[in-house]
């Protein structure tokens, strides 16, 4: 499967390289949230301190949007979910979540990219869970079934309610992940 274009854009937050086709974007991405207007917020949402224009400015979380003090919204992180190409300013909460989601996406989405097992089950209870090696497409976009791919179609990961990263013996033990719900 060919890689979707992409093209670069520039929002308010910094540079973005998006895709060029809507249908072709990674079922991870997250919309960028509108910014708190700046007159609806005179102090810092997280330390409560009051703005000024010269000694505590203000600065909008590119995560969440909210409106901060520099010392609130200092970390800078990369945020690829919202396909920016350098790190972007986050305040303190924000800043663990996209960090934990980096770790997810470096250790998790790789192993997944090169096959895992998958336990997949349908919304009703009668839907029987099976057992899976299945492959999960570079751009994010499909599950395929490695060894059965001729009884069963990809999945689109955008159809899927969650998903569970079943424990893998050569990695960590015992382990299994819940995957974001992407609904
Ligand atoms: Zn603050
Ligand atoms: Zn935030």
């Amino acid at each position: 499967m060919a890689a979707p274009e992409k093209k670069l854009v520039r929002s308010k937050s910094g540079l973005r390289m998006v895709t060029v086709d809507d249908d072709e974007t990674s079922p991870f991405l997250l919309m960028e949230p509108p910014w708190v207007p700046d007159n609806e917020c005179d102090c810092c949402q997280s330390c409560r301190g009051k703005f000024d224009f010269l000694r505590r400015r203000k600065h909008h979380c590119r995560r969440c949007g909210r409106c901060f003090c520099d010392n609130c919204c200092k970390t800078k992180v990369a945020l690829p979910r919202m396909c920016f190409i350098d790190p972007v300013r986050h305040c303190a909460t924000c800043a663990d979540t996209t960090k934990k989601e980096n770790e997810f996406f470096d250790k998790h989405v790789k192993t997944l990219v090169n096959g895992g097992q998958f336990m997949l089950s349908g919304k009703d209870q009668s839907d029987i869970e099976s057992q899976f090696l299945c492959k999960l497409s570079s751009d994010h976009r499909f599950l395929n079934f490695e060894a059965e791919s001729d009884k069963y179609e990809s999945i689109q990961v955008s159809n899927l309610e969650s998903l569970q990263i079943m424990a893998n013996s050569r990695d960590d033990e015992g382990m299994s992940l819940t995957f974001y719900s992407l609904k």
